[in-house]
């Protein structure tokens, strides 16, 4: 799945799971977008798409895209794409690590692990039980697992993007004053 698609569904899970203030929002979206760091596109295209409409002219935009990309090359030739970065054992371990370190830590496992089993309905799958196992799992019939990209996947990420525009709609008139 592509990025939008991760971070549409962490945040979705986020607002399901009771997250309520806009650093536990971050935290899940960096954990919801960390897994594909060896996967340089999905996380270089919002940069890339945003960036220009934010700070146009800077130059700002090749860097960005020449940091990604040389990250996830690097990332990509130790572990391999769905590598280490898309073992559920990876959240559990970098949880247990740094819980005590911020209670954020939660909501980027959070993130993380909606990742992984967001990728385990795709048609490629993942390998959810490495290191025992390096096969890819994966959760739908081969017919009903998403394509990345696909027009599935668009419908879900379109889907989940207007839920969450409702839920920060309604937290906004809230905010305010207004009773609802
Ligand atoms: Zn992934």
């Amino acid at each position: 799945m592509n990025g939008r698609t991760h971070l549409a569904i962490g945040l979705t899970l986020a607002a399901v799971a009771g997250a309520n203030t806009p650093w536990q929002f971050v935290a899940v979206g960096i954990g919801s977008l960390l897994p594909d760091i060896d996967n340089a596109g999905a996380i270089a295209r919002p940069l890339e798409n945003l960036l220009p409409r934010i700070i146009p002219h800077l130059g700002l935009v090749k860097t960005v895209d020449g940091v990604a990309e040389l990250t996830s090359k690097l990332v990509r030739k130790i572990f391999g794409h769905r590598g280490l970065t898309h073992w559920p054992v990876m959240v559990g371990l970098a949880w247990l690590l740094t819980d005590h370190l911020t209670p954020l830590a939660l909501y980027v496992a959070l993130g993380w692990i909606a990742h992984i089993y967001a990728d385990a309905l795709t048609q490629h799958g993942v390998p959810l039980g490495a290191p025992v196992s390096f096969d890819k799992v994966r959760l739908l019939p081969k017919l009903l697992a998403f394509r990345t990209g696909g027009l599935m996947e668009g419908i879900l990420s379109w889907g989940l993007w207007g839920g969450l525009m409702a839920i920060a709609t309604r937290a906004a008139l809230v905010f305010v004053g207004v009773r609802l």
